[in-house]
C-alpha cells in the first residue's frame, strides 16, 4: 500500500520548517528533494568508496566503477531499454539535447531541412535547435496547443513535410502539466521515416516508461527532478541512431586509440562520454531510481493523480485565480495567476512566508508564455511525497494572496 506518511519519513528535508511554518515543497517540477536512500549512497561513496571509475587497476576504482556502471542497468529497467547500450549517462535533458544537436542533428540537416517543436518546450528543447537555425539556417517549425493546453498529436504530424529530419516534443509540459500522447506522434513520424526526440525531463517522474513501447528515438532524462543528484541524468539512444550519432564531447573515456596523427572511438555508449562522469551523482540516481520503482512507478502515478483532482477542485473554487492548463491528461503541476495587479514573483513571496514553495517566472518556455499572453506564472508542482493537506495549506497562503493584492 501507498503509505504517504511513510514516505514522508524518507525525506529529511521535508520535517524542516520555513519561515516559521512547516514546508509545503511545491516546487518539485524544478528539483525535489532527496531520500536518506540516496543521501547515504551519495556519502558512503564519497567516504569509504570514492576513486576515479574506468581503466583503475586497484581495489577502489574497480568498485566505484562497478557501482558507477550498474547505474546504467538500472537506468535501462526504468526505462525498459532493449539494452543498457543505448543509454548514455550524462548530466541532465539540456546535456542529452545538445549531444543530439551537436552529434546527430548538425551533420546531417541543410539549410531548409525542418525540425519539427510544440510551442510548450523548455528552453532545453529549443536553444540547441536555435543553434542549428542560426548556424545552418535550420527552419523551426512550431504546433501550437488548444485553449486548454493540450497538443493535438493531429497537428504535430501534419506539420511533418519533405523537409521535416526530426520532431522534438515534450513528454509533459513542466508549465502546463499537459500529459503528450507521444507515442501516436513516434508511430506516425516513423511512418514518414522522421526520428522523434522526447524531453522526458518532466514525465519520468510522473508515470511508468516503456522504451520499447513508445519507441522514440531519443529520450532525455533528469537526475535532479527523479529525487537523484543534481548533475545526474541520461538519454536513451535507439541503437540505429548510436551507430549514426557524432560524439559531441572529445577528451579521455570516450576513445579507442589517440595518436599525433589519429583517433578512434570507443563503442556507443562510452564513445558519447567523454571525461570523468559524475560518478557519485549517477550512483546517488541509481539509489533513487531504485527507490521509486521500489514504490512502483504505477502507484506513485496513482497518488499523484488523486492530488492533482483533489487540487483541480479545490483551485475551481476560487475564482479569482486564472489557472493555465486544463487538459484532461495533466500530471499534479498548476501554472496560475491571480487576477488583478499582483506579479508572480509577489505570489510567491507571500507563498513562501506560509512555508510553501513554489515557482514564479517564465519556466523557461518563452514561446509557451508569448502563446499564453503571459510574462510569468506561479506554478505549484507536485511530487511523490505531497499530500491533500499541503494542497489547504496552499488554497489558505492563496486566499490571503487575494486579500492582500485584490
Ligand atoms: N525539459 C523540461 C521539460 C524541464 O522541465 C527541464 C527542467 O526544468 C529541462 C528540460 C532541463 O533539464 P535539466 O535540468 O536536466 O537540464
Amino acid at each position: 500500500m501507498y503509505d504517504v506518511e511513510t514516505i514522508r519519513k524518507d525525506f529529511p528535508i521535508l520535517s524542516r520548517e520555513v519561515n516559521g511554518a512547516p514546508l509545503v515543497y511545491f516546487d518539485n517540477g524544478a528539483s525535489a528533494q532527496k531520500p536518506h536512500a540516496v543521501i547515504n549512497a551519495v556519502t558512503q561513496a564519497y567516504s569509504m568508496e570514492y576513486a576515479n571509475v574506468h581503466r583503475g587497476l586497484h581495489f577502489l576504482s574497480n568498485l566505484a566503477t562497478e557501482k558507477y556502471e550498474a547505474v546504467r542497468g538500472t537506468i535501462a529497467r526504468f526505462l525498459n531499454a532493449a539494452s543498457e547500450d543505448e543509454i548514455v549517462m550524462n548530466t541532465g535533458t539540456t546535456e542529452g539535447i545538445n549531444m543530439v544537436s551537436y552529434g546527430w542533428a548538425a551533420p546531417r540537416m541543410q539549410a531548409g531541412d525542418e525540425i519539427v517543436l510544440s510551442v510548450m518546450e523548455h528552453h532545453a528543447n529549443i536553444v540547441p535547435w536555435h543553434f542549428l537555425r542560426e548556424r545552418q539556417g535550420v527552419v523551426l517549425k512550431w504546433v501550437d496547443t488548444d485553449a486548454t493546453g493540450w497538443l493535438d498529436p493531429q497537428k504535430v504530424i501534419d506539420a511533418i513535410g519533405p523537409k521535416t529530419k526530426l520532431v522534438a516534443v515534450t513528454h509533459l509540459s513542466n508549465v502546463l502539466g499537459t500529459v503528450v500522447d507521444v507515442k501516436t506522434i513516434v508511430e506516425a513520424a516513423h511512418e514518414k521515416g522522421v526520428p522523434v526526440l522526447v524531453d522526458g525531463s518532466q514525465a519520468a517522474v510522473h508515470m511508468p516508461l516503456d522504451m520499447q513501447d513508445l519507441g522514440a528515438d531519443f529520450y532525455t532524462i533528469t537526475g535532479h527532478k527523479l529525487y537523484g543528484p543534481s548533475g545526474s541524468g541520461a538519454i536513451y539512444v535507439k541503437k540505429e541512431r548510436l551507430a549514426e550519432m557524432r560524439p559531441f564531447m572529445g577528451g579521455g573515456d570516450m576513445i579507442r586509440e589517440v595518436s599525433k596523427d589519429a583517433v578512434s572511438w570507443a563503442d556507443p555508449p562510452m564513445k558519447f562520454e567523454a571525461g570523468t562522469p559524475g560518478i557519485v551523482s549517477m550512483i546517488g540516481l541509481g539509489v533513487a531510481l531504485d527507490y521509486m520503482m521500489a514504490l512502483g512507478m504505477e502507484n506513485i502515478a496513482a497518488h499523484e493523480a488523486a492530488l492533482r483532482d483533489y487540487a483541480v477542485v479545490k483551485l475551481a473554487g476560487l475564482n479569482w485565480l486564472n489557472l493555465q492548463g486544463t487538459a484532461p491528461d495533466k500530471a499534479a503541476i498548476f501554472s496560475f495567476t491571480l487576477e488583478g495587479a499582483a506579479h508572480a514573483h509577489d505570489i510567491s513571496t507571500v507563498l513562501d512566508k506560509k512555508g510553501v514553495a513554489v515557482r514564479a517566472g517564465h519556466h523557461c518556455a518563452g514561446p509557451l508564455m508569448d502563446h499564453l499572453g503571459l510574462t510569468a506564472t506561479c506554478r505549484a508542482s507536485l511530487g511523490l511525497y505531497n499530500t491533500t493537506q499541503e494542497i489547504d495549506v496552499l488554497v489558505d497562503a492563496l486566499e490571503l494572496c487575494h486579500e492582500l493584492f485584490a
